[in-house]
């Protein structure tokens, strides 16, 4: 029972970090829906063609040596 959960006020733009609005949720606004948007399909689109350059040799999948906790 958590008494402190608001039901919708929670939601925040991740984008700027104001009060989501409905017509544009996850965003506040169309302008950081497009934002957001555009860092998706930049991440998605800016996969550079010459993928095997660097990374040539199979990786062990354990490289989590020396793991500070
Ligand atoms: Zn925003």
């Amino acid at each position: 029972m958590n008494a402190i959960e608001p039901r919708q006020t929670a939601a925040r733009c991740p984008i700027c970090g104001k009060p989501v609005e409905p017509a544009f949720r996850p965003f506040c606004s169309k302008r950081c829906a497009d934002i957001d948007l555009n860092r998706w399909l930049s991440g998605v689109y800016a996969v550079p063609a010459k993928e095997d350059e660097d990374e040539d040799g199979a990786r062990p999948a354990d490289s989590r040596e020396g793991d500070p906790s």
